[in-house]
């Protein structure tokens, strides 16, 4: 790899220097959503941080598999081990099959999450869907002593576990702490330890999703979805774990509990995590009334929003902080990300007017370069989206100055700058240009002749020429002009 990237990898407290099991290759996997309702900004900002990450390591060379679960059972209404599921909750509520409600909030979420520009991930996994899987860990668990049945329900050992490994590792915490932390919840009863956890929970009469088990009909412990899952998918150790920080504890320290109970050996290298954004400087939470949809900040339809905020504007303002730090809504931070976002797509545009001088030109190869490498310098410093978007906007600054003729580029200059615009705003940053009302069709459009020449650098970069010509050729034979650059390439329509 040309470009050393240092993330931040919260179970060992430091930056590390990024090195993956399989050279070349990466396997990330990324909580995604409890499917039970719409999608908030709370959900915005892991997406768009790890998309950020998935985006960014395929773009300096590696071949990643990113998986993002979706969490359609087994997540109770306490986060804990007790209380209804949060699905079948919902469908009793609405009068639904269960699976209807998970599916659509699921396609509710991919919606979103297209607006965003999030790319989907390579294996979207459901929760229900793996089973037998999350049975076999549960049964692995058992087998090796760091778990116990109860009344058709199977606890994991937390204490015993401790006695051999340390339980609390990621979050910085030992036993102690959490038995003195932890409440009693009722049904506590089952656990030999309140600080047991749930890997199979034996349905009440009147639970709806349930499965049979060797212990009883029931369903897994929330916990258990992301270790079986990951491991099927990404092997018994993988690169990249990553997810909100308020997942650390109790659910990524329960994975790697139950990682390290079944196989004798962690799972994970890098644990990743994104800060949380508050409102107002609250927490956000339904019960306060500061929980504010993703389609709602869209539409604009919510007593606390001033405005509708398009989706490329929440993307911007999330990724004008660094994903450690938080970030905080409110109407004024989101309309100054409006003018900024703004300011970005309008530099991008003047490029595309400038007339480049024959030689010479006062902007020099030198300052694209620097400007080139100091991105790839901020992306290599744990994502640090913030510091790239400031490089951006002192691009734009050149490019105004170039436009009010202040300053003159050359041909090559112009090329180059376009290139690394590109790059960062759009493959990097994923930002997209947005148009007002009216011209999505031609904005779709776009969207399509994109994918096709993104299709064709997939191609290329399998030495798949025949597909690759294919495509440019029957391109070229509808008027679509398309040049290859250093860093992808550039179309335009000639009618
Ligand atoms: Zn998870």
């Amino acid at each position: 790899m040309e470009q050393k990237l240092f993330i931040y990898n919260t179970l060992t407290r430091r930056k590390e220097e990024f090195r993956p099991i399989t050279p070349g290759r990466v396997g990330m996997y990324v909580c995604g959503p409890t499917v039970y309702g719409d999608a908030h900004l709370g959900h915005a900002r892991p997406a768009i941080t790890f998309d950020l990450l998935f985006r960014y390591l395929r773009h300096i060379g590696y071949k990643v598999r990113y998986v993002r679960n979706i969490t359609d059972v087994g997540h109770l209404e306490h986060d804990a081990d007790e209380g209804e599921d949060k699905i079948a909750k919902k469908a009793r509520l609405e009068q639904l099959e269960p699976m209807e409600v998970a599916q659509y909030y699921t396609n509710r979420f991919h919606a979103a999450m297209q607006a965003l520009n999030v790319l989907p991930p390579s294996i979207e996994p459901c929760a229900s869907g793996h089973i037998i899987e999350q049975i076999g860990l549960v049964r692995q668990i058992l087998d090796n002593g760091f778990a116990y049945e109860s009344n058709g329900s199977v606890y994991f050992d937390v204490e015993k576990y401790n006695r051999k490994y340390h339980y609390g590792k990621l979050s910085g915490r030992n036993l102690e702490d959490v038995i003195n932390n932890s409440r009693e919840l009722d049904g506590v009863g089952e656990k030999r330890n309140q600080v047991d956890f749930a890997l199979w929970k034996r349905a009440q009469p009147e639970h709806i999703m349930r499965w049979p088990s060797p212990w009883s009909d029931g369903f897994p412990g929330w916990h258990c979805e992301c270790t079986a899952m990951g491991r099927k998918y990404l092997g018994d150790h993988f690169d990249i774990h990553g997810g909100g920080m308020d997942l650390i504890f109790p659910h990524h320290e329960c994975e790697i509990a139950q990682a390290v109970a079944s196989q004798g050996s962690e799972m994970v290298h890098y644990w990743m995590h994104n800060n949380m954004i508050t409102i107002n400087g609250q927490k956000m939470g339904k019960s306060l009334g500061n929980f504010i949809t993703l389609a709602q900040f869209f539409s604009g339809e919510h007593e606390s929003l001033a405005q509708a905020y398009s989706p490329m504007t929440i993307r911007f303002f999330i990724l004008q902080a660094h994903y450690r730090s938080t970030v905080d809504f409110s109407n004024e931070a989101l309309q100054a990300s409006e003018k900024g976002l703004s300011r970005l797509m309008e530099g991008w545009a003047a490029l595309g007017r400038i007339t480049p001088v024959a030689d010479g030109g006062t902007v020099t190869m030198a300052y694209v370069d620097e400007l080139r490498q100091k991105c790839y310098d901020a992306m290599n410093d744990d994502l640090n989206s913030s510091v790239v978007i400031s490089h951006l906007f002192d691009a734009c600054r050149v490019i105004n100055s170039v436009v009010d003729k202040k300053a003159t580029m050359e041909a090559a200059v112009l090329e180059a700058l376009t290139g690394v615009f590109r790059t960062f705003a759009f493959d990097i940053l994923g930002l997209k240009e947005e148009t007002g009302s009216g011209s999505g069709r031609e904005e779709a459009f776009g969207h399509v002749v994109d994918m096709l020449l993104e299709q064709r650098m997939i191609a290329k970069a399998n030495k798949d020429w025949a597909t690759s010509d294919k495509i440019r050729d029957r391109l070229a034979a509808l008027g679509f002009e398309v040049k290859d650059t250093k860093d992808g390439f550039t179309w335009k329509l000639n009618r």
